[in-house]
């Protein structure tokens, strides 16, 4: 199997930047004829779905629970990291993604990574304006701690419960688009199928877990954000609907032709394959 995760050209640390300045906009009257499927609603669909509405387009989300807070990222406990330097210890957007590559055994993609600790710095400021209530000190100034063995202080948290504060904020978010018409939910909705048209991803086949109906959802693209590989692994700490899935039927659906239907392992609710 061939996986081109299309990476930008250029050095390290000025391949997204780059890719950002140059990629091809769409005008803002436009936006709103495009439409993006969003499968997920934990932290990364949460936020993807409610941004893209945001910035104008039609977003279809999607999740299996019966409420978009229900997803794992609700499970996460110490904090973000950010490259803010608050500490003044020495941190940096280089030192951050030197300790993920090294947290991460040398296997992540090092430009994603990167990408992220780049990134790092302004959610610290989306999630406060989303109005997650972080750790302050008494002046008023957003705490920070030293956390998972790095040598510097750059873990912003909300108690022992980062992740359902960063939840309940990213689905504050969510909800006001779904208020605004620009996102539309699909609460208790499993992804079975990945549709591809012409090499491209154009749309999901989805069962309506209360009622057991296939339905078809089409969009000029789709986003899968559909969690961690979790149930994987022998020992894991995440919830047993954290299965992969989504991502596993994407890969499949990426690497040949073949309808998953017959080989998906039984769905988890219904049973049926
Ligand atoms: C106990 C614990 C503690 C953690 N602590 C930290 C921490 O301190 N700091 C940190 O940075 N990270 C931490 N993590 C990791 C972090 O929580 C996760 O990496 C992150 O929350 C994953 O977010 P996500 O949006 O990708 O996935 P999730 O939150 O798992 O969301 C997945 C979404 O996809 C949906 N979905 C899945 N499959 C389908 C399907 N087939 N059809 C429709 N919908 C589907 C689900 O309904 C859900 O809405 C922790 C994780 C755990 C388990």
């Amino acid at each position: 199997m061939n996986l081109n995760s299309k990476i930008p050209a250029g050095p390290l640390a000025e391949k997204w930047t780059k890719y950002k300045s140059t990629m091809p906009i769409v005008a803002p009257n436009n936006k709103r004829k495009l439409e993006i499927i969003v499968v997920g609603t934990g932290l990364a669909g949460a936020a993807a779905a409610s941004s893209l509405g945001e910035l104008g387009y039609s977003v279809k989300c999607f999740t299996f629970h019966d409420s978009p807070r229900r997803a794992h990222s609700i499970a996460a406990q110490g904090g973000i990291n950010a490259a803010k330097n608050y500490a003044n210890d020495g941190d940096s957007i280089y030192r951050l993604f030197y300790d993920t590559i090294k947290g991460g055994d040398y296997r992540a993609r090092e430009a994603n990574v990167h990408r992220l600790a780049e990134c790092s710095v302004d959610i610290i400021d989306q999630c406060v304006a989303q109005g997650v209530p972080f750790a302050r000190e008494y002046g008023g100034l957003l705490e920070n701690r030293s956390f998972g063995g790095v040598q510097v202080s750059r873990t912003f948290y909300a108690r022992g419960q980062t992740g359902q504060q960063l939840l309940i904020g990213a689905y504050q978010s969510l909800s006001r688009q779904i208020a605004l018409g620009t996102v539309q939910m699909y609460n208790r909705h499993e992804m079975l199928e990945l549709v591809k048209v012409d090499g491209k991803a154009r749309g999901i086949i989805a069962r309506n877990l209360l009622t057991g109906e296939l339905e078809r959802h089409a969009a000029h693209a789709v986003v899968i954000a559909t969690g961690g590989y979790g149930n994987v692994f022998y020992l894991s700490t995440n919830a047993m609907t954290c299965n992969v899935t989504a991502a596993w039927k994407s890969v499949k659906r990426c690497s040949h032709g073949q309808s998953l239907f017959y080989t998906n392992p039984p769905n988890m609710y219904t049973g049926i394959r």
